[in-house]
């Protein structure tokens, strides 16, 4: 058998989000494994996956049988299908799957897959409600944060930036942030220097406390 332990992953449920993690997966150069019990979707993604496979998920034998416990990873994106989701699941702890990712609906959802052997709950439809209340107000062009309440941002530079280098605004003393990069209209983004010299066009990427981060995008 093949070994796809380093670099292969399977990904069970071709739905917008598991289709989109597959597809992912492959442009980065991974070996994916993709299956869905749908018929006419594994026949639409044939020609974009290499292995796609119609099968339902929640029995471990049929999984042995298709060779996941070969893979070290496998990500769920089964979410309304409850009981389909978390015998997935299972199933792929039973086989010994090192790494386990799975979509929940919300964090009861998420709780069950934790507790059923899930190694990492994503949390899609809540993570993108909370990134898209952060840009909607245009003050942030992108916003990630880490779990431990800190982020990173992209932002316009604040007026009083304008014309001065880094090392004149002194902006990580006054706003407890740091600028990390820095980027004038049609150009690169470049590393922020202490002489980076800002402009009114300029884009920022600033990270810190995402408290901090937040108060510092409300600026402009
Ligand atoms: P949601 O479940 O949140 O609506 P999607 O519809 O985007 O998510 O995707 C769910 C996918 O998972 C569907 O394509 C569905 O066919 C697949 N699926 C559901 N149950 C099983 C199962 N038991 N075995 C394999 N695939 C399944």
């Amino acid at each position: 058998a093949e070994d796809h332990s380093d670099n292969g992953v399977v990904v069970i449920g071709l739905g917008r989000f598991g289709g989109a993690v597959a597809e992912s997966l492959v442009r980065l150069g991974h070996d994916v494994l993709a299956i869905d019990q749908n018929e006419e979707l594994v026949q639409s993604w044939s020609d974009r996956l290499t292995h796609v496979v119609q099968a339902d998920t929640t029995d471990s034998e049929t999984l042995r049988r298709l060779g996941v416990q070969e893979f070290g990873r496998a990500v769920v994106g089964i979410g309304t299908d409850l009981e389909a989701s978390v015998l997935t699941v299972l199933a792929l702890a039973e086989l010994g799957v090192g790494d386990i990712w799975a979509k929940a609906l919300g964090p009861k959802h998420g709780r069950i897959l934790e507790r059923t052997g899930a190694h990492h709950v994503v949390y899609p439809e809540a993570e993108m409600g909370e990134r898209v209340a952060h840009l909607v107000t245009g003050r942030m062009m992108d916003f990630i944060e880490f779990d431990d309440g800190f982020a990173i941002v992209k932002t316009r530079a604040p007026r009083e930036a304008v014309g001065r280098t880094l090392e004149e605004c002194r902006l990580r003393s006054k706003y407890g942030i740091t600028v990390v990069g820095v980027k004038s209209p049609r150009t690169d983004f470049v590393h922020a220097q202490p002489g980076t010299t800002i402009a009114r066009d300029d884009l920022l990427i600033v990270c810190g406390p995402t408290k901090l981060v937040e108060a510092f995008a409300a600026l402009t």
